[in-house]
């Protein structure tokens, strides 16, 4: 009879997959109210010898029981811990996604370091309209209706009397009917000229400059330049030329020793070992008369730079166009 059991409890027992069975399985045989425990509870209805030879073997039973359910409950436990560490497993060999952070324009870049290195010199940052008068545009810089100068420059006319500004300079003129001298500031933003190549597009970025006081010289204007161009561009050489703008005299245009070739003569030199970078000249007394300034009191310098051509030079890129493609190829590169 025992045998029996003990049969069919183990073929119970290899059906068991889950700690719930396993749990009723072992109610079942040895449990309050199990098959085992009823049997040892009815013993005393045995004569004193049967009872000592059941006793002993439903002890032994018992216990074969109990060691088995004992076996199959770390068996469960370890199949059930495996499993989960399965499903829950990370592959740290698996390569990541790819994430994609965005980055400054190459030609913000540059005009962040310009504004920086003049900050360093005491310059505060202006800014004015795009949509300019044709007054602050041209009249009030010394160049009226007929003057020849307004040929150099193709502009985008609103009106007759609004433009887009073709400069940042008329900025120095809203500045100069605010403020008396001294004036120490740049003003950086973009421009717009009819014009679309290799190296001009419709709409570019400039710095305008303009330093005035009563005591300001050539010499100031020198010092200023060569050291903004030597932190921008490294110990490069630095050259003056005389130039024409209405709005200064004398004007100068200003060269760096070509950064491609060193000096020697290249393409993007045009063989002269020199790049052209920043146009300036001292204040013509007429902005100061159009400013509403005493005559013969100020004096100052100004200048200007085109941010796209700075950053090509500087980045060595040929084309200005791809500046504004917003080919992701392209911006990634910086
Ligand atoms: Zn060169």
């Amino acid at each position: 009879m025992e045998e029996s059991i003990k049969k069919d409890f183990i073929e119970e027992l290899n059906t068991i997959v889950s700690a719930q069975d396993l749990q009723n399985l072992k109610s079942k045989y040895i449990g309050k109210k199990g098959l085992i425990t009823e049997k040892i509870k009815n013993l005393g209805s045995l004569s004193p010898e049967e009872r000592k030879i059941q006793g002993k073997a439903l002890n032994e039973l018992k216990n074969f029981i109990e060691d088995l359910i004992k076996g199959k409950e770390i068996e469960i436990t370890e199949k059930e811990i495996s499993k989960s560490l399965r499903k829950d497993f990370i592959d740290i060999t698996l390569s990541g996604k790819n994430y994609y952070f965005g980055g400054r324009h190459p030609v913000n870049e540059t005009l962040l370091q310009i504004i920086d290195i003049f900050k360093e010199l005491g310059f505060t940052v202006e800014e004015g309209p795009e949509v300019e008068l044709d007054y602050y545009n041209f009249e009030a810089l010394n160049i009226p209706k007929d003057h020849p100068a307004r040929d150099m420059q193709d502009t985008f006319y609103v009106s007759e009397d609004i433009v887009l500004r073709t400069h940042t300079s008329p900025v120095q003129v809203r500045v100069m009917e605010k403020k008396s001298p001294p004036l120490r500031f740049i003003s950086p933003g973009k421009v717009y000229r009819c014009d679309s190549d290799v190296t001009h597009t419709p709409m570019f970025h400039q710095v305008e400059g303009l330093m005035v006081d009563e005591d300001i010289s050539f010499a100031n204007l020198k010092g200023v330049l060569v050291y903004f161009l030597q932190r921008l561009f490294g110990q490069i050489p630095v050259r003056f030329r005389p130039s024409f703008f209405p709005f200064t005299e004398p004007s100068t245009e200003i060269d760096i020793g070509c950064i491609i070739c060193g000096g020697k003569g290249c393409r993007v030199c045009k063989q002269t070992g020199w790049l052209e970078v920043l146009g300036a000249g001292m204040v013509h007394p007429n902005v100061f008369k159009f400013a509403g300034y005493p005559e013969g009191k100020y004096k100052g310098f100004a200048f200007g730079m085109g941010v796209e051509r700075l950053t090509m030079l500087k980045y060595r890129i040929d084309d200005i166009r791809l500046f504004f493609e917003n080919d992701i190829r392209f911006l990634r590169q910086f």
